[in-house]
């Protein structure tokens, strides 16, 4: 079937949600596709609250100032200046839709500290806040008759003379394939956080649309910068909330030390996230952690604040390791958190590709830099999915419908129908993707050298060659979650590929990409982005982009 609107979200996590709200109420027909139900996109997931300088005491430019100092000064300063300028108006208007945010005993909004940020200005909602948003968001589409296609898996998109104009999707529930065609398509597909394992990440955080967006052309930016958040319960990987130490837990190494005294004397535990995630990797490498971990103490905040604050991660320590945090510290590790890069887009969304528009973790404005602050992401979502839902319309109302598309959905019927019957010669998607995951947390990780990124990419490439020989154990046709967990694989190695050539092409150290062969960061050299191209199959393209520098020259970076 070929089905027809004027802008096609992908994804509806928050960004796309946001996306097509925007879009709906500038009038045009506009339709979300998601490969679960909206609710469970990984954005219900973030505990911990979003970003806003609402408070008298604090002020956007604060905001911006900090985020860019976080940002390793690798972020855009003018695109900061957006986020952080319009970040009051989405935090009121999303309480006034009905977000129940935390408010104090005086009934007023209240806020918690949150790392590399100068003042408190975290808004939340206990540790659910990305679900309660979520949740709001998904009755606001709704309201507005915004069509949903739900558990509708894209496998590629559709480009007529360079601009983007479609995507193909298979319908879970029967199999089928179809073409959305649209004026413009808003990529919002979320993170890629499982090309690592393990990874604070739902198992569907599999990059697909940056993937696609990158397959048909669009280039990626700053993929080298992968966010480690230092708190992820052992084991398991799930996240312990900034937010622990947003109301004052500490990290203890093995002999009880609150070890961040000495990397972060001012910010202690709540430093830049790489900062911690570094420190901690340190304590453990000299042999101050225990198990290859470090501890996180919640237990001098007592009871009222954990349950009535932090009862999910109170929970998921009790579930997952049997410890309860009220009496007992609780062992963790640095964990693959948060893509800073991605699809590289303008401050409304807009990508390289014509009628190509990308917004929230796929994107890459870039406003996270080399490093992203925590609650700053939930806030980029909403901004620029706003942003590139208004921009997109616009932009859909002026092009021309399209009778084109059936060849190009036959043909993917087709690709689709062989993968289906490959024979099994031995290889599962599930022994690639783990030996995939594993390999990258130990070459791509807090540190990275030039032999361990060039060994990681050979074992890419092998990878890639065993790609081609993974069978898909189920033939069916309904609701085949063996074949799409197949085509995900296809997109996390081609994610994992530009990951590593942009971290081998940045020869310093820089937020999140710490090379111990390049120990400095070097401004004359590297104050600029990386961004690359995919380059019909043969190794991909590298150029650069320039660092937009509005206020703040760069310094040196201390907490
Ligand atoms: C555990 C956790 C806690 C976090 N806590 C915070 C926090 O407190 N504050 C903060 O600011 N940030 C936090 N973050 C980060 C933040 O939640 C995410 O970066 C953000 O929610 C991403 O939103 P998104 O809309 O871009 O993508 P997502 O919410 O991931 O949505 C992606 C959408 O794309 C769809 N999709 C993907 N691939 C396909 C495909 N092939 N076909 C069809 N649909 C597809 C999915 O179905 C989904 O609907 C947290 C992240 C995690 C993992």
């Amino acid at each position: 079937m070929i089905l027809d609107h004027d802008v096609v979200v992908l994804g509806a996590g928050l960004a796309g949600m946001r996306a097509a709200l925007e879009a709906a109420r500038a009038g045009v027909k506009v339709a979300v596709v998601s490969k679960v139900h909206p609710v469970r996109s990984h954005s219900g997931a973030a505990q911990g609250g979003i970003n806003a300088a609402i408070g008298k005491d604090d002020s956007w430019e604060i905001h911006a100032f900090d985020t860019i100092k976080g940002s390793d000064y690798l972020a855009d300063q003018d695109a900061v200046e957006i986020m952080a300028s319009e970040a009051p108006r989405d935090i009121i208007e999303l309480e006034h839709m009905g977000v129940t945010f935390f408010r104090d005993d005086q009934g007023k909004l209240g806020t918690r500290a949150f790392g590399g940020a100068s003042k408190a200005r975290t808004y939340f909602v206990g540790d659910i806040t990305g679900q309660a948003l979520l949740y709001t968001l998904y009755d606001q589409i709704l309201k507005a008759g915004v069509q949903i296609y739900e558990e509708w898996f894209a496998t590629a998109l559709y480009t007529v003379e360079g601009a983007c104009r479609g995507a193909v999707c298979i319908d879970m529930l029967s199999g089928e394939l179809h073409l959305l065609r649209a004026g413009a398509i808003i990529m919002a597909s979320g993170g890629c956080g499982r090309v690592y394992e393990p990874s604070t990440n739902a198992l569907i955080c599999t990059g697909d649309g940056i993937a696609l967006a990158y397959r048909v052309g669009a280039p990626l930016m700053d993929m080298e910068m992968v966010q480690y958040h230092p708190t992820t319960l052992k084991g398991s990987g799930f996240l312990m909330t900034e937010a622990a130490r947003g109301e004052g837990a500490y990290l203890l190494n093995a002999s009880g030390e609150r070890f961040m005294q000495r990397y972060a004397p001012k910010m202690m535990e709540l430093a830049s996230r790489d900062v911690v995630s570094r420190s901690e990797t340190i304590e453990i490498a000299e042999g101050r952690g225990v198990d290859d971990c470090v501890f996180l103490d919640l237990r001098h905040l007592g009871p009222e604040v954990v349950m009535r604050k932090l009862p999910q991660i109170h929970e998921m320590a009790l579930d997952f390791l049997g410890i309860d945090m009220l009496t007992t510290p609780v062992p963790v590790r640095p964990g693959m958190h948060y893509i800073m890069g991605g699809i590289k887009t303008d401050a409304t969304g807009a990508t390289a590709m014509p009628g190509m528009y990308a917004a929230g973790e796929c994107a890459c404005v870039s406003v996270h830099g080399g490093n992203r602050l925590g609650a700053n992401s939930l806030l980029d979502t909403l901004v620029f999915g706003r942003r590139s839902g208004a921009a997109s319309a616009n932009y859909a109302r002026q092009v021309q419908p399209l009778t084109s598309g059936e060849d190009f959905l036959r043909s993917e019927q087709v690709r689709i129908a062989a993968l289906l019957e490959r024979p099994y010669e031995g290889e599962t998607h599930a022994r690639l993707r783990l030996e995939l995951g594993t390999m990258m947390d130990r070459n791509v990780g807090v540190y990275r050298d030039e032999a361990g990124l060039q060994a990681a990419l050979q074992t890419i490439q092998q990878l890639k060659q065993r790609y081609q020989h993974v069978a898909v154990g189920d033939k069916s046709r309904v609701y085949n979650q063996a074949l799409t967990f197949v085509l995900e694989l296809g997109y996390m190695l081609d994610i994992a590929e530009t990951i590593v050539y942009s971290a081998l092409t940045r020869t310093e150290s820089r937020g999140a990409q710490s090379r111990t062969d390049f120990p400095k960061r070097n401004d004359a050299e590297w104050l600029k982005h990386v961004v690359i191209h995919s380059h019909d199959g043969q190794a991909p393209a590298i150029d650069f982009s320039p660092v937009s520098i509005t206020k703040w020259p760069p310094q040196e970076r201390t907490y």
